[in-house]
């Protein structure tokens, strides 16, 4: 396992660094500086890009508050832009005004409910730069109705029309694959649901399916299949997917670990955990605007806890010895690792990145990935647990159908299986003579122990197949087919010549009667018969065998 654990360990250190110039930057384009000024009644976007100087570039943009604002770029270096990009944040209305070399100054813009048309693949916005004979300078946005949880212009970004298409590209691909994965996934896991009915792949069907949303309102899909969509409302619903991905995935390890982890506080806790991210994302989607900044503050508070949750499930199920422990520590590593950079960011302490949000996605399919991985081990686990109940049952069965002395199948047992044979069946019933006496000479032990011996001795002495059974007492019966060839005659020979405990001397009286053996009624009949060709044999002075056929005729 360590083993595995290593060679895993390897493939991502070597995915991670493959991938690191990729997580540098946004996908095509040049990321560009941006200095702020919070709006006043009079300003203009012509006085404003002649007085830079006015704006604020060392705070950080998200320490204004939500408001209204003019964000202002760096000069641009010269190099050709066609397109301006920025990430999809709360905004009600964003006009950007493009200043060109002449001192011509050209705008458009987007408001909250436009949005959707100009939504890029990973929710970046893109606002096409009018060309003309001269290069555009510098970039001016005016931002009215700024959430400004995470920034007012994040992630602004300037660059051709043809890093576009590659950005696009490669996103487009990083989400189709994402969401081939964990669709296919998700079919494959609905499928063994219907087949195993577990809780636990229940919840992992319904984090696969809340997290196929949350990537297609995260990915920038949503607003393509749903032009008309707010992007302030699709914000609303994303703080909700997230939400429930989170939750889901809470939910998969209480189902998922055995019982005992989160039996006890762990589980009220874990509940109140799931309570707190469904209702602070709900309050945000419900009243934001309102108070977004507090709201925005009991979300964070919400994931802190998630995180802060994690490491009590590990070493709950340590102490609770679980057989999954090494399974979660992985899995819930990498997106572990995410959301606590993501809460790093929301508490400020490191800067945004377009990577931060893609992360999201990534670590969850990982998670995903991993956790089926995990159902495949846990599956595996249930059918040796199934196995063995069913080895159990056997023997149990067994047990149950047992005489408990001799091994010979008990009455219940017999009866249960002779009634109903098709065809003539011989019955053919022994009782031990004077065993009484038996007993009297060498104690009840001894007698056991001539009990065990008489019947291997007749199960050694009747044909294959035939069903031997120890009525009760000293009386033992035996069901064969009447063409199979018992010979009454022989048994009682086999135990004459058979060796018996002390060298004791034991004889038996034998009846016997055929006839057919459907039901209930034709077995009292058979062992009425049988019982009493028996006595008879005891009559005539025991150790032999009388049928019950001849038995008639005599009389
Ligand atoms: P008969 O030849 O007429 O059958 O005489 P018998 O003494 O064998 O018959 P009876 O039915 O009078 O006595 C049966 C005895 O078998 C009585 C009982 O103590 C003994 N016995 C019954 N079950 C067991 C058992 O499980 N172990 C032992 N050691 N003895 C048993
Ligand atoms: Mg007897
Ligand atoms: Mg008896």
């Amino acid at each position: 396992m360590t083993r595995w654990i290593g060679r895993l360990a390897l493939a991502l250190a070597f995915v991670v660094s493959w991938t690191q110039p990729a997580w540098a930057a946004a996908p095509g384009g040049r990321d560009i500086a941006l200095c702020v000024l919070p709006a006043a009644t009079g300003m203009t976007p012509a006085a404003l890009f002649a007085r830079p100087d006015r704006f604020e570039c060392a705070t950080p943009q998200r320490f204004y508050g939500p408001g209204n604002f003019w964000v202002i770029s760096a000069p641009l270096s010269g190099e050709p832009v066609d397109v301006v990009r920025s990430a999809s944040v709360w905004q009600d209305r964003v006009t950007l005004h493009i200043l060109y070399a002449d001192g011509a100054i050209r705008r458009t813009g987007f408001t909250s409910a436009t949005t959707s048309a100009r939504m890029g693949m990973g929710t970046r916005i893109e606002l096409p730069v009018s060309q003309r004979a001269v290069p555009a300078v510098r970039l001016l946005w005016h931002v009215e109705g700024a959430g400004n949880l995470r920034g007012i212009i994040l992630g602004a970004n300037v660059g051709t029309a043809a890093d576009s298409r590659r950005a696009e590209l490669a996103l487009g691909t990083f989400y189709a694959a994402f969401a081939g994965l964990i669709g296919g996934l998700l079919i494959y896991n609905l499928a063994l649901l219907v087949a195993l009915r577990q809780a636990f792949q229940a919840a992992y069907c319904g984090l696969l399916a809340s997290l196929l949303a949350y990537a297609a309102s995260t990915s920038g899909m949503l607003s393509r299949w749903l032009p008309l969509l707010d992007n302030n409302d699709r914000l609303r619903l994303n703080a909700i997917l997230l939400a429930i991905c989170a939750s889901s995935v809470l939910m998969f390890a209480r189902y998922f670990f055995e019982r005992r982890v989160f039996a006890g506080w762990l589980g009220l806790v874990a509940h109140g955990v799931i309570a707190g991210l469904l209702v602070s994302n709900m309050a945000f989607a419900v009243l934001a605007p309102r108070h977004i900044l507090t709201l925005d503050h009991f979300v964070t508070a919400s994931y802190v806890l998630l995180i802060l949750l994690v490491p009590a499930v590990l070493i709950q199920a340590w102490r609770q010895r679980s057989n999954y422990l090494w399974l979660f520590a992985i899995a819930w590593g990498v997106p572990i690792v995410c959301s606590g950079l993501r809460v790093a960011h929301g508490l400020g302490w490191i800067g945004w990145s377009f990577w931060l949000d893609q992360s999201t996605i990534m670590s969850m399919g990982l998670e995903a990935l991993l956790s089926s991985i995990g159902i495949a081990y846990r599956l595996r686990l249930l059918q040796r647990q199934r196995d063995h109940a069913r080895e159990q049952e056997l023997v149990a069965r067994a047990l149950a159908d047992a005489d408990p002395l001799t091994g010979l199948l008990n009455r219940r047992a017999f009866l249960h299986q002779a009634i109903g044979q098709a065809g003539e069946q011989t019955l053919l019933i022994a009782d031990l003579d004077h065993f009484k006496g038996v007993n009297e000479t060498i104690g009840h032990d001894g007698g056991d122990e001539v009990l065990r011996s008489f019947a291997r001795t007749l199960v050694s002495a009747v044909p294959a197949g035939a069903l031997v059974a120890r009525l009760g007492g000293e009386e033992f019966a035996v069901v064969a087919p009447a063409d199979a060839g018992m010979v009454p005659g022989a048994i009682l020979h086999a135990l004459r010549s058979a060796r018996m405990p002390y060298d004791m001397r034991v004889t038996t009286s034998i009846g016997t009667c055929s006839g057919p053996l459907l039901r209930e009624t034709d077995w009292k009949s058979l062992y009425r018969q049988a019982d009493r060709a028996l006595y008879a044999a005891k009559a005539a002075g025991r150790d032999r065998a009388r049928d019950a056929a001849t038995l008639s005729f005599a009389a």
